[in-house]
């Protein structure tokens, strides 16, 4: 009699839990309906894209503005699609040399935002967004648990908002630690490299190849002195690239005012291919990046992520 009773009370239970799982099921049909059908219209834009781009891309010189716009369009593809990204890099690499050999007018500016990711990246990223443009983010690990700028969030995610942004995320060493011994020796030096590259890899599904040395090469080989060969061997081995810079700012380290920092930037953009030197985690950069982006856009600059085969990228 008991069980009975016990058995009557649960029924009307089991049945809502029941109905509540058919309709959890119902959500999850349609939910993965809809981004399969998402998914194969973006492949299709993006194959469309890449058609358009390679008929046009019989490198004419009086073809030059239509290969600016199939350019400009390179921004709006799938980062996630990395046989059409290496197409696209492929392209971008003969820009270069029709740069290289002064046969067009239009010339590459690299955007690079070293040390992140920082609480601030969210506004460089939505910055980016708003113009349509891809940069390169060389990011570091230590201590992004919690943002440096702003201790109530995370930066543990900001690794894959980069990558979801369609941006190349870039190695710069795990610890950044230029005077605390990160260039004692070739063996410490390069188990940053890879902690980093792991990180990077274990957050966003990116195996990067792309470092930049805290401090820049220079800084490296003064403080590395005899280790710098074995360094550069290493990182050969491991397929590495690094890249400088040939512009900036004036952004790190100090904090110029915004007239200062603007005048750095436009004094320093001189070179028909430019890999310039930001920080995400300047209020100053933050705040000329929409009049930076504007005024390199003006001057035929056309803004690209870096990709390991850019010749901005030594090997
Ligand atoms: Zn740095």
């Amino acid at each position: 009699m008991e069980k009975d009773k016990n058995r009557n009370r649960r029924s009307p239970i089991f049945l809502i839990v029941s109905m509540l799982c058919f309709i959890i099921l119902i959500i999850i049909i349609i939910y993965n309906f809809y981004s399969l059908n998402k998914s194969s219209t973006k492949n299709k834009e993006l194959n469309n894209t890449l058609n358009t781009l390679k008929e046009n891309y019989n490198i004419e010189i009086n073809k030059e503005s239509e290969l600016k716009n199939n350019i400009d369009e390179l921004n709006n593809i799938d980062n996630n699609i990395s046989k059409t990204k290496e197409e696209v890099f492929k392209l971008a690499s003969k820009l270069e040399n029709k740069i290289t050999n002064n046969e067009t007018k239009y010339k590459i500016a690299y955007l690079t935002f070293d040390d992140g990711p920082y609480y601030s990246t969210d506004k460089v990223l939505d910055i980016l967004k708003k113009y349509n443009i891809k940069a390169t983010f060389f990011t570091i690990g230590l201590d992004k648990d919690i943002c440096f700028d702003n201790k109530n969030y995370s930066c543990a995610d900001t690794y894959k908002k980069i990558v979801d942004g369609g941006h190349t995320i870039a190695n710069h060493t795990y610890s950044h630690l230029i005077f605390r011994g990160l260039y004692n020796n070739s063996e410490l030096f390069i188990n940053q490299v890879i902690k980093q590259e792991e990180l990077i890899k274990d957050r966003t599904g990116v195996t990067t190849n792309i470092l930049r040395f805290p401090g820049g090469s220079n800084t490296a080989k003064s403080l590395c002195r005899n280790d710098i060969d074995k360094i550069m061997k290493s990182l050969q081995d491991r397929h590495y690239g690094w890249v400088d810079w040939t512009a900036q700012d004036g952004d790190g380290g100090y904090l110029p005012s915004y007239e200062k920092a603007w005048s750095n930037f436009t004094n320093s953009i001189n070179e028909n291919i430019e890999v310039i030197l930001f920080h995400d985690y300047s209020n100053i950069t933050i705040s000329m990046l929409p009049k930076a982006i504007e005024y390199l856009e003006e001057r035929d600059y056309i803004l690209l992520p870096l990709f390991y085969e850019s010749i901005k990228v030594n090997k």
